[in-house]
């Protein structure tokens, strides 16, 4: 079967990292695994050995048919025919008690949203591993003061810890695509400083405050804080004036909602 590029298919070939893979991944015979885009089940098989019960959720009609024939005699895998960004992730999985590991070599183009999606579900997932672009996964970890960082850091460190795990090379893969890529693990975090309103708010400052990166932090926040409060914020948290939202933490964006 010839691989749909329109698909972002990519196949994993290198038997070592497959492994490699699945070692990081810690898994046992009572893990609930939501595998995305299983392609031609190779992780899955692996998996699958693992005795962990795996639902694989596959987009591909041609791969679907190929992998419920490959899959026939398991008990433990189930494969799935859908588009991830339009499974309700806990509705799908209400019959079952348990948290859910998310694994995937996922598609490049569709990977913000993905990871969007999962985050979406955090009351019902806990591990994320994830096969990602290289470059894309420097912007999920980064730390202040890098050129990577940004509102897309801010938010997936908000709700996850995120870890680079290795580097893969391109050649990995067939068809070889032309970046490299990483395998990374995001922990869901169980507990959560704000309450939604506060998160709205926080992402709503966040993504304005990256949106003009130059600017001083206290020039873009003094149009929704009261300036007593700003002053507050500065000093008790030992902030330069002239500092730029590059240069801050989420952590201390978090300390900005909770005094306001
Ligand atoms: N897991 C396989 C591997 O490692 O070799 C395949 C990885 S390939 C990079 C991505 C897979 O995701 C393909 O099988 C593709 O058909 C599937 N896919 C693409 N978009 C999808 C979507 N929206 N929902 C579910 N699967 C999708």
């Amino acid at each position: 079967m010839r691989p749909k590029k329109i698909l972002g298919q990519n196949f994993l070939i290198d038997r070592n990292i497959q492994r490699k893979i699945i070692l990081n991944c810690d898994l046992n015979k009572d893990d609930l695994i939501l595998e995305i885009g299983p392609g031609r089940g190779e992780i899955t098989q692996l998996i699958a050995k693992s005795n962990a019960r795996v639902y694989a959720v596959e987009i591909d009609e041609d791969l679907c048919r190929l992998l419920k024939d490959k899959f026939i005699n398991f008990k433990n895998v189930v494969i799935i025919k859908a588009d991830i960004l339009k499974l309700n992730i806990k509705r799908y999985f209400s019959f079952l008690p348990g948290r859910l590991k998310v694994i995937g070599n996922i598609p490049y183009y569709i990977s913000t949203p993905i990871l969007e999606h999962l985050i979406k579900y955090n009351d019902k997932i806990d591990f994320i591993f994830l096969t990602l672009q290289k470059e894309f996964a420097k912007r999920i970890v980064a730390k202040p003061g890098s050129k990577e960082y940004g509102s897309f850091s801010c938010f997936i460190q908000y709700y996850t810890e995120p870890k680079v795990i290795f580097d893969i090379k391109k050649t990995c893969f067939y068809p070889v695509p032309k970046v490299d890529s990483t395998f990374l693990r995001l922990i869901m975090k169980r507990k959560r400083p704000l309450d939604r309103k506060q998160e709205k708010k926080l992402f709503k400052i966040i993504r304005i405050a990256f949106s003009q990166r130059r600017k001083m932090l206290k020039n873009t926040l003094r149009e929704f804080f009261p300036l007593d409060k700003l002053n507050t914020f500065f000093e008790k948290y030992n902030l330069s004036y002239s500092i730029r939202p590059e240069d801050v933490s989420i952590e201390d964006f978090i300390n900005l909602i909770k005094l306001a």
